[in-house]
């Protein structure tokens, strides 16, 4: 069924995610308003989704509605910051009503979820591309920057790497993988690292999320901080079907930089261990110590036999490289 602008708006975004009372106007007027705490600051940040680039024509519109926020928490965790409110801009080809059913479920869903209200956006008729602007609270001076890693700090991860790079391979290649099930849901279905991120504040000098792949993500920490980092390739986290795919080709592009991983990589002075394995216990995500940050610049990643890993390719980048799910 084909709906109007504000009756779209009106049915699947008026009431979505958390009823928050620091909302003093959310959908319906020219600008939403909200109440920002006295004592925090204000995190911002937006990204954009675009069939063809950042998702496969024909990707279930449920997942898509959990990825287009998710990738926006994301960068939230990766700031220490709680998220609060957020608005998305959707430019569609149509307005068919049974794919903003199931988009608005699965955004608002993970709006629930975050403790995130959906206060405002835009709607327009255009190419399919998903925009959210998420933003979140921070105390002042304690959110986590790219820049503060020091020279014998332990380099870490959350979760495991390289799951969504084979996942979109087996899509979009048509390469025999084992539980596709799994791997498809960590691509479609990332999981915003937010606790993990809010308590690393005071505890993490630097930390990023990785959505350009491990290797460009840290190396934004390092260019950031002025450091360099030694990084053993033994110690990435993989699950079963990325350490079956690295066994069979000797190829680590998966863990190091195909992307899309969402994980959170962070520095820690390792005067803070105790605290972080302390941490460790409560959260509902593994944690792996994966190198250190050195003083001579540039990244060595380290194989077993101490020898260096030379990559194929480092991370994903928008300008020289082709869309990574084009169709
Ligand atoms: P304006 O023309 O003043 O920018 P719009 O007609 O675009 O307002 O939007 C009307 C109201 O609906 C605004 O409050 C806007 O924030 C909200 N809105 C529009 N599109 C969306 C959307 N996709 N999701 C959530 N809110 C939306
Ligand atoms: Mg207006």
């Amino acid at each position: 069924m084909t709906l109007s602008e504000f009756d779209l708006i009106s049915r699947f975004f008026h009431r979505c995610g958390t009823a928050r009372d620091d909302v003093a106007l959310g959908v319906g007027d020219d600008a939403a308003l909200v109440r920002v705490p006295a004592g925090m600051e204000l995190a911002l940040t937006l990204d954009t989704l675009v069939q063809g680039v950042h998702f496969l024509a024909g990707s279930d519109p449920r997942s898509l509605g959990h990825k287009a926020l998710a990738v926006n928490l994301s960068d939230l965790a990766a700031m220490g910051a709680e998220p609060a409110w957020a608005t998305l801009a959707l430019t569609l080809p149509e307005s068919d009503s049974t794919w903003l059913e199931a988009f608005s479920d699965g955004f608002c869903r993970l709006a629930r979820e975050s403790g995130v209200q959906l206060v405002g956006g835009d709607t327009t008729r255009g190419p399919l591309v998903l925009s959210v602007e998420a933003k979140g609270l921070v105390p002042v001076g304690q959110a986590l920057r790219r820049v503060g890693a020091r020279s014998g700090d332990l380099i870490f991860v959350s979760g495991l790497l390289g799951d969504a790079g084979l996942a979109l391979h087996a899509l979009r290649d048509g390469l025999e993988v084992d539980d596709l099930a799994y791997l498809r849901g960590r691509l479609e279905r990332p999981q915003p690292r937010l606790k993990l991120g809010q308590s690393l504040r005071g505890l993490a000098s630097a930390a990023i999320d990785i959505s350009d792949g491990l290797v460009a993500d840290l190396g934004h920490i390092l260019d950031s901080s002025r450091v360099g980092a030694v990084v053993e390739l033994e110690r990435l986290p993989c699950s079963e079907p990325v350490s079956a795919y690295l066994a069979r080709n000797g190829d680590w592009s998966l863990p190091l930089a195909a992307g899309d991983d969402y994980e959170l990589c962070f520095t820690l002075p390792p005067g803070h261990l105790a605290a972080l394995e302390r941490l460790a216990e409560n959260l509902s995500c593994r944690i792996t110590c994966i190198g250190e940050i050195t003083r001579e610049p540039g990244l060595r990643l380290r194989t077993a036999d101490g020898g260096d890993y030379r990559p194929r390719r480092w991370g994903y980048e928008h300008f020289t490289q082709n869309p990574r799910n084009g169709s």
